[in-house]
């Protein structure tokens, strides 16, 4: 289904439009994503490639050269706002869901992931699929 949403960076610089349904609303629970997210999990949707579009600015990215299954992640240079990532081998676009213009378009995850290195503080509300790491498909 077609969609017609907007977001950006805290301070503006970056913006971007979404045209298409995400194929998949998660959140991910690893310890790079608690790093960034700033302790919860990283909330984030899988835009399929061709519906994502950056309509302002220019992203910095960054990918930690010393982890097997470390991610490129796109950042504001300006403010620091983590946008989004892109992982080798998976067709799509991993956003941030807190950068949409209007996040509860997001409507809450349907499966949680790299459980195993959630903070034993959080829990996986319920009807929310977790998995210890990374599932297959
Ligand atoms: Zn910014
Ligand atoms: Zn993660």
């Amino acid at each position: 289904m077609d969609v017609n949403w907007t977001g950006g960076c805290f301070c503006g610089a970056l913006r971007y439009r979404v045209t298409e349904e995400p194929r998949l609303k998660a959140q991910c629970h690893c310890r790079a994503c608690t790093h960034i997210s700033g302790g919860g999990p990283n909330y984030f949707m899988v835009i399929p490639p061709d519906s994502f579009a950056w309509e302002a600015g220019e992203a910095a990215e960054f990918s930690r050269p010393d982890s097997a299954r470390a991610v490129w992640r796109a950042f504001c240079p300006t403010c620091g706002t983590h946008i989004l990532s892109r992982r080798r081998g998976l067709q799509g676009v991993v956003l941030k869901v807190g950068t949409l213009d209007r996040p509860e378009v997001f409507e809450g995850a349907s499966i949680a992931i790299f459980c195993e290195e959630a903070l034993p503080w959080l829990t996986v509300p319920e009807g929310v699929t977790a998995f210890d790491t990374l599932p297959e498909s």
